[in-house]
């Protein structure tokens, strides 16, 4: 028994005395149906599952996973039945033990050889009672802890095994505890010269990074100190695995990952939160475009955080996480918190959404043609490199990282894709090109009679998307390929003229490209297997390949349909606003508010000008930035968000800037409907007492 003081002392403190011995009763019959067998370490076998039951009970599993978990290698190992364990435990504890057991006999070598109809079934054994996938996983963790005194071949195996398959489960559950212990194991075993090559750098670049760490995180509570705001500020050492795998797949060097700092901030509240963020963005320089708010759009596992990257002393690159104390627990142990904290699910994003998972893997399952689809399905749900993505109404959809809202389109499904024009990711009209990030909300625009364009092959990723890309085209009929081919091409040369090349110029680029004729050489393009931009780029070296799109929301302008018209930046134009275009050669009609300085200039090419007015029936979404200069008070920045978000105004970005002590500025870059919904926003914003001024920019 002496085997089972520790975990005594663990249940004790949250288990009632019946329960406490209904698990010693456990341990009795495991430890007498496991007698006589041996680990590969030598110890007796029962250490192991003592173990496993020891790590749950450190996450306060209820009493029965704990039994289970110390009889999980009964039914498996030993010549004890199902039935006797529900006669002696209890149907569930039963239960509970013959889904691990199930689990236990299915084995995967490679993400690629995992058998489909073997990874249904797992799925299906965790879906029933998620109490089995967490006694599996703290299984192969204690695997993975004694891995060493098993032979080669096996350990590799098994490591493989469960970087994955299983540390992507515990990821997507939330548990990172679970999680980073296995990565960091499973990196050892697998790559042990690789670890100790990397460890050994790491172990000298300390020295070094030391005092800088110091530095920073003393600036950091400097800061917090003269805002009356407390936290904790922790620096965080990147682990092997992850700084192994920032080198390996975004191609690094070891000093370029090591150059990155990275330190978390632990406060009290939401509202603190976002007020330490402020702060931080005070005291260093925010990089662009790395701000994201975890808080507002959990990960599709429940964590939450603030993310933000500051250029910090020296230039170096700052990373800073802040959370609060409750969502630092649940970043440890995800779903997990369902047991520890007895919370109740609607609070506890972890468990919401791990709920929401199992219950999108049912349907999968329900609606999957066979083993093999549904594995699919899920794959792209559980493996990494992933984003997820809603649908307006707030379906999770899963798709590679770099998939496009074509992609997105396919994935709805096949008509969706054929006859998209546009999409509006987190309410903002973008480019079909527009690779997707974790949390957007997207939303594709159709129209009847549109099709797909063959330059989107150079950037949808998805299988489905190229298949049924490549699909239309194949069908489209040789005079409508050679119009196709023609347009495509016209619209990469930039407003010059496929005509106004010379014959001579343009049989060299047949050659080149090795086509017949002009004819065969329109229909490649119109067909999508040779890019519009290659031509043109052959035609006139000047054209390089930048990014161009049609706004679709040039119907919102009289008299342009048809006509590329984009939206100056400079002052950016908004329905309402009295407005005037100017020609501009590669960038068709550029809309300009009429007050706006550059117009002014413009005036003198008077024949670029054309006078211009709104649709009546506008709709969509235009960006608009405004300033607000604000006193440097407490939650100015929270109230002033709050107000948008009450408007229903999405905030593209935003930048802080100190003034002086007492004041700072706020940029907003946000979407609106119009010149009213404009006014009725900075109306409310003005309201709040500590705001001193507000004001729309031109930049
Ligand atoms: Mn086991």
């Amino acid at each position: 028994m002496y085997l089972l003081t520790g975990l005594r002392e663990q249940l004790v403190t949250y288990l009632d005395q019946q329960q406490v011995e209904e698990v010693e009763q456990a341990y009795i019959f495991a430890s007498d149906a496991h007698e006589g067998q041996k680990r590969s370490s030598g110890d007796p076998y029962i250490t192991h599952p003592v173990a496993v039951a020891r790590i749950l009970s450190e996450i306060h599993l209820d009493h029965q996973t704990i039994m289970a978990a110390l009889l999980h290698d009964v039914i498996e190992d030993t010549e004890v039945s199902r039935d006797e364990l529900a006669e002696k435990f209890g149907e569930s504890v039963a239960e509970l033990v013959e889904g691990v057991s199930k689990l236990t006999k299915i084995k995967f070598s490679t993400r690629a050889e995992a058998q489909a109809e073997n990874f249904r079934k797992m799925m299906m054994a965790m879906v029933r009672d998620i109490r089995v996938i967490m006694i599996k996983l703290a299984d192969r963790l204690h695997n993975m802890r004694t891995l060493g005194s098993l032979k080669t071949e096996k350990r590799r195996r098994i490591a493989n095994e469960t970087l994955e398959i299983y540390s992507p489960i515990a990821n997507r559950l939330g548990i990172y505890s679970i999680r980073e212990e296995m990565q960091a194991l499973g990196f050892a075993a697998l790559y042990p010269m690789r670890h100790k090559i990397i460890q050994a750098s790491v172990k000298r670049a300390r020295g070094n990074r030391k005092e800088i760490i110091n530095t920073i995180k003393g600036s950091i509570y400097e800061r917090l100190k003269k805002a009356k705001l407390s936290g904790e500020v922790i620096g965080r050492e990147k682990d092997l695995f992850s700084i192994y795998r920032k080198m390996r797949d975004k191609k690094m060097t070891f000093f370029d990952v090591m150059d990155v700092y990275a330190f978390r901030i632990v406060t009290g509240t939401i509202d603190t939160c976002y007020r330490v963020l402020g702060q931080m963005h005070m005291l260093y320089k925010p990089v662009h475009g790395r701000f994201k708010d975890y808080i507002a759009i959990p990960k599709a596992n429940g964590y939450q955080s603030l993310h933000t990257t500051l250029k910090g002393p020296h230039g170096l690159h700052v990373e800073v996480q802040i959370r609060t104390e409750d969502m630092q627990k649940m970043a440890e142990i995800g779903v997990a918190a369902h047991w520890l904290y007895k919370s109740n699910s609607d609070s506890n994003p972890a468990e919401l959404k791990a709920r929401e998972w199992m219950r999108s893997l049912i349907e999968f399952q329900e609606n999957a043609a066979d083993s093999i689809d549904f594995v699919e399905n899920v794959k792209i749900d559980l493996f990494p490199d992933e984003v997820y993505v809603f649908s307006p109404d707030g379906e999770i959809i899963s798709l590679p990282t770099g998939a496009t809202a074509v992609d997105f389109a396919y994935f709805i499904h096949t008509d969706v894709g054929n006859s998209c024009i546009a999409a509006k990711i987190d309410r903002q009209l973008s480019p079909l090109s527009t690779p997707l990030v974790n949390g957007q909300t997207v939303e594709i625009i159709t129209a009847q009679g549109a099709r797909p364009n063959p330059a989107w092959l150079s950037f949808v990723i998805t299988g489905k998307a190229r298949a049924n890309i490549r699909h239309y085209l194949k069908n489209l009929r040789i005079d409508e390929a050679i119009k196709l081919g023609r347009r495509l091409l016209d619209k990469a040369l930039r407003g010059q003229k496929l005509g106004s090349f010379s014959e001579d110029d343009i049989n060299r680029v047949i050659t080149i490209t090795r086509h017949k004729d002009l004819e065969d050489l329109l229909v490649a393009i119109g067909l999508g297997s040779v890019a519009a931009m290659i031509v043109a780029h052959h035609l006139n070296p000047d054209i390089t390949d930048e990014p161009e799109h049609e706004d679709s929301r040039s119907i919102a302008i009289k008299g342009t349909e048809g006509m590329l018209v984009t939206y100056a930046k400079c002052c950016r134009p908004i329905p309402g606003d009295p407005i005037e275009g100017f020609v501009s050669t590669g960038k068709g009609i550029v809309v300009h508010r009429a007050r706006c300085n550059n117009i002014a200039e413009y005036r003198e090419q008077e024949d670029k000008m054309i006078p211009m007015q709104w649709a009546e029936d506008v709709s969509g979404d235009y960006p608009v930035s405004f300033r607000v200069d604000a006193k440097n008070e407490r939650g100015v920045l929270v109230k002033v968000t709050t107000k948008l978000a009450d408007a229903d105004v999405s905030i593209i970005n935003m930048q802080i800037d100190e003034h002086d002590g007492a004041h700072y500025k706020i940029c907003f870059l946000v979407s609106v409907k119009d010149r009213v919904h404009l006014a009725s926003i900075i109306k409310k914003i003005r309201l709040i007492p500590s705001v001193a001024k507000i004001a729309r920019v031109s930049e």
